[in-house]
């Protein structure tokens, strides 16, 4: 049955083909035909079921005010962003450089492997940071530096201060954790220099995975890494690359680390792999792992302690989205428009020795409904309806909470109302407090690439010519033409480590 027509990407020649999504046998698909290269039909999704659970949470975002590119041709040939791309930057991504102190074969950034250097001097980053922050409506929160390696530039510091001054709310650095774990000093540093969160790389809690993936057991240096940014309460989300026979079967064990470990891991955000041309597309078929996968590997490898059920799509939130913009008389608020099949996540609070996932005490569907509700009576009443709406949100929303089920150690629901009647940011934060975000986002390739999930991308790529690029189509299509145009050959370039 076919569910709907799109674009994808000939994964041979990465020419855009008209492209059909279809279900087979409980299993969605996408097939196109290239011209020169042929047929080819590559899983989707591996659940019918779960694909259309999620669909009911998508929504159309509304773009941008102030688009970087004109349409010129079709998506994704336009990035960006263009007057069509529908979301607002969520996240936005500034590799540093292409340096890198390891040599991964699972590397998005290839870095290295093209003998040029690619790094941007310290004023073209504040002009891509100030691109970034002028997008319109709702400039960009948050900040990702990525490579490469993030840490091998001596200015890391100075970048994490330069982007806190430029205003983003939250700044963090993807790195492997080398340096980290042999520098502690650095450690205190970014952490001074305002750095929120550490994304580190942490595929397993054995060493055979790191041998495979990374080329080198790198286990006991993720411990030292995690160890320094403890000494400094620098907050860490764990981030795992999964390849099906390497390390699918150890999600349940970084889990289990990630919880044991609570006090400065935030969360742990899992990454499939993604496929490049070159790979056979019988063996992309045998080694993907889709979002229904991950949901099913966690129940299985959780002992049911975190279900399928628990997972919902990064894209549910944006009733409170829509709800504080109605609070805050329309101001345009940060909306989280990806596409419901682009990511997955779950809160779960640990209790003692249990772990309770957020779903299993709150009634997350009744919760927005009634946060959709406020919303309207909001959107209809004017302001002057504010305080009638937040003391009735106050008495209904901790309705939807099943508080024996809930954890013992924290009064949800008090906080639930302090947030909605005072709205205290203190309250949030203690809500934060013993919860673990696990989440799973399914970056593109092009065997299924899919223009409808791009378009509504939030996590975007600012590049040293003014573009903003969305990730899925920066790491399939631009990433070569990016680099080649703002890098040097890397034998004139004197090593700067
Ligand atoms: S991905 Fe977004 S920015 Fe790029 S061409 Fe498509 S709509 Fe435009
Ligand atoms: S990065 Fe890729 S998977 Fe993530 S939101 Fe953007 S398009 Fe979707």
């Amino acid at each position: 049955m076919i569910i709907k027509k799109t674009t994808s990407l000939c994964p041979i020649c990465l020419e855009v083909l008209d492209a059909e999504v279809y279900e087979d046998k409980d299993k969605i698909m996408i097939r196109k035909e290239c011209k020169e290269h042929g047929k080819f039909e590559n899983t989707y999704w591996s659940s019918g079921e779960l694909y259309d659970k999620a669909k009911k949470y998508g929504e159309t975002g509304k773009g941008l005010e102030n688009p970087q590119t004109a349409v010129k041709s079709q998506c994704p040939e336009n990035c960006g962003l263009c007057s069509e791309h529908e979301s607002h930057t969520i996240l936005g991504l500034i590799d540093v450089t292409n340096r890198c102190n390891m040599k991964c074969p699972v590397c998005f950034a290839n870095a290295a492997v093209s003998k040029r250097l690619y790094e941007p001097s310290f004023e073209e980053i504040r002009q891509m940071l100030r691109n970034l922050r002028n997008n319109k409506p709702v400039p960009t929160p948050a900040i990702q530096y990525a490579g490469g390696e993030p840490t091998v530039r001596k200015d890391i510091v100075d970048l994490i201060k330069l982007a806190k001054e430029e205003g983003f709310v939250h700044t963090q650095i993807a790195t492997n954790g080398v340096k980290l774990a042999k520098n502690p000093q650095l450690a205190e540093d970014l952490k001074e220099a305002g750095l929120n969160t550490v994304y580190l790389q942490f595929d397993a809690v054995t060493e055979e995975p790191y041998l495979k993936i990374r080329n080198r057991n790198l286990l006991s240096t993720k411990l030292e890494a995690i160890e320094n940014c403890r000494k400094v309460g620098l907050g860490i989300v764990l981030v795992p690359t999964l390849l099906k026979g390497i390390n699918h079967d150890q999600i349940g064990d970084i889990l289990r680390f990630a919880i044991k470990n609570i006090d400065i891991i935030r969360g742990v955000n899992f990454q499939p792999v993604s496929f490049a041309g070159r790979t056979p597309s019988d063996e992309v078929e045998e080694q993907r792992v889709t979002i229904p996968d991950f949901e099913k590997y966690v129940e299985e490898q959780m002992d049911s302690q975190i279900k399928v059920e628990d997972f919902y799509p990064a894209s549910c939130v944006t009733p409170i989205s829509h709800f504080v913009e109605a609070l805050e008389g329309g101001k345009p608020e940060i909306t989280f428009t990806c596409n419901p099949h682009c990511g997955t996540a779950t809160y779960v609070f640990v209790d003692k020795d249990k772990i309770i996932p957020i779903t299993r005490f709150i009634d997350v569907d009744r919760f927005f409904e009634l946060l959709n509700k406020s919303t309207e009576s909001l959107n209809k009443g004017g302001i002057m309806a504010k305080a009638k709406v937040l003391a009735r949100a106050s008495v209904e929303l901790p309705k939807t909470i099943d508080m024996s089920k809930s954890p013992e150690s924290i009064d949800i629901k008090n906080i639930i109302a302090q947030i909605f009647k005072e709205r205290s940011y203190a309250a949030l934060g203690e809500f934060h407090r013993n919860s673990l975000l696990v989440s799973c986002m399914h970056f593109m390739d092009p065997w299924n690439f899919d223009h409808d999930r791009v378009k509504q991308c939030v996590i975007h790529y600012a590049v040293p010519d003014g573009r903003i690029i969305p990730f899925c189509s920066m790491n399939t299509i631009y990433r070569p033409e990016i680099e080649k145009k703002f890098s040097k050959p890397l034998k004139q370039v004197k090593d700067q480590e």
